[in-house]
């Protein structure tokens, strides 16, 4: 099996001000030792990126954004575009994460575009999928996944320009989070599937859980089969816990 090069990122939602931008500096500070074989990842409200890329040039900490427009440029008021972000010092951008997936109402062909617009602009695609807690219950949970795959992920992904996290929507924000067995059956559905549709390259792609993830229980989430990083929501916001779960590494 490929090696992949683990990935933390932090997804700081609508959180953060300038003054925030301190924590970035003391996860550049804290890099290395343990986590020297960890890409890090730090994912700050659009207004924040440009400064916090420069805040977190030279170092091990990459910057990216939380959302994208599927086009370039246009008369789409409000909308940011992966080339902004790019421009902007973003080298990555999330897509389809669940509260979008909600509150906008995207649909798996929209984040798609979005993951291609990614692309255009040179930025990796953070893809997220996950079920709802009636989903799981009604056992559908790996029906739903390879829907959203399918719908999802745009054709020729690749190691370097994708990465998939996997999020139970139930599990995001509420301090609920599936047991390792449930997280091995997922990573396991997933990585067939990539493998299925993109070969070798899909061997590769790293596929990250989120939902809950604190440094208590990143030990345990991340010792898991086919567990390649975490998306971590909540407890980004805070140096001392990100770095304290990207040594669980
Ligand atoms: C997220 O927003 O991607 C997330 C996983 O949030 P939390 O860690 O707060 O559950």
């Amino acid at each position: 099996a490929a090696v992949r090069r683990p990935l933390v990122a932090g997804n700081w939602k609508m959180n953060g001000l300038r003054a925030s931008l301190g924590e970035i500096g003391l996860i550049a500070q804290g890099q290395g030792g343990l986590w020297r074989n960890t890409d890090l990842l730090i994912c700050p409200p659009a207004p924040l990126v440009f400064t916090a890329a420069a805040v977190a040039i030279g170092t091990k900490v990459a910057i990216g954004a939380q959302d994208c427009h599927a086009e370039a440029s246009g008369a789409f008021t409000g909308d940011v575009s992966a080339e902004m972000l790019a421009d902007a010092g973003a080298t990555a951008v999330i897509v389809g994460h669940s509260e979008r997936r909600t509150y906008h109402k995207e649909s798996d062909a929209e984040v798609r575009a979005k993951a291609q617009a990614a692309w255009r602009a040179g930025l990796l695609a953070i893809v997220c999928i996950g079920e709802t807690k009636d989903e799981r219950l009604a056992g559908k949970t790996l029906e739903v996944l390879g829907v959203q795959l399918a719908g999802s992920l745009p054709d020729g992904c690749t190691a370097a320009s994708l990465v998939v996290a996997y999020e139970p929507v139930w599990a995001i924000g509420t301090g609920l989070t599936p047991t390792p067995a449930d997280v091995a059956e997922a990573h396991g559905f997933i990585r067939d599937r990539l493998v299925e549709r993109f070969g070798a390259e899909g061997e590769g792609v790293r596929v990250l859980y989120g939902g809950s993830v604190k440094p208590s229980n990143a030990a345990e989430l991340m010792a898991v089969a086919n567990v390649d990083g975490a998306l971590v929501g909540g407890a980004s916001l805070k140096a001392s816990d990100f770095l304290a779960i990207a040594a669980a590494y």
